[in-house]
């Protein structure tokens, strides 16, 4: 059995377990080390890549549930994905592959733009927020 900690996602908490299926996993089924989910987490800005939300911020993968990150296999280990660095990337834990329906396009670039925002102290986000608001104005509709 496999038993997920917050040592394998970063939506448990310290005193959180987890059994995630009751399937007997191959004892090969390496961990994802600590030292590895910085590595795929850091550079994203601690973004999902699919919706490029943080966490706790609005999930773009599940809307109107708030952003958890979790590491996640692009090739699933069952189809002979490895865990590989290439192979891992941060997604919300809402996100799932078979019905991706996603209203927010995201491209790498803008991405790894918002990344960079997000790494800003808040004050510097706002500076970027009013100068974006004030080319592209207001939508619609929003507030
Ligand atoms: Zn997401």
């Amino acid at each position: 059995m496999q038993i997920r900690s917050h040592n394998d996602r970063v939506d448990l908490k310290s005193d959180e377990y987890l059994l995630e299926t009751l399937e007997p996993r191959p004892v090969i089924a390496r961990e994802i080390s600590g030292k590895m989910r910085r590595q795929i987490l850091a550079p994203n800005g601690y973004t999902c890549q699919v919706c490029g939300a943080g966490p706790n911020e609005d999930s773009g993968c599940e809307p109107g549930r708030k952003c958890r990150l979790q590491i996640d296999h692009v090739v699933p280990i069952s189809q002979g994905g490895t865990d590989d660095e290439k192979n891992l990337r941060a997604v919300c834990v809402y996100y799932n592959k078979d019905k991706a329906n996603l209203k927010v396009p995201t491209s790498r670039d803008a991405i790894s733009a918002m990344a960079l925002i997000r790494r800003q102290p808040r004050h510097v986000q706002q500076e970027v927020y009013k100068f974006l608001a004030g080319k592209f104005g207001p939508k619609p509709g929003s507030k």
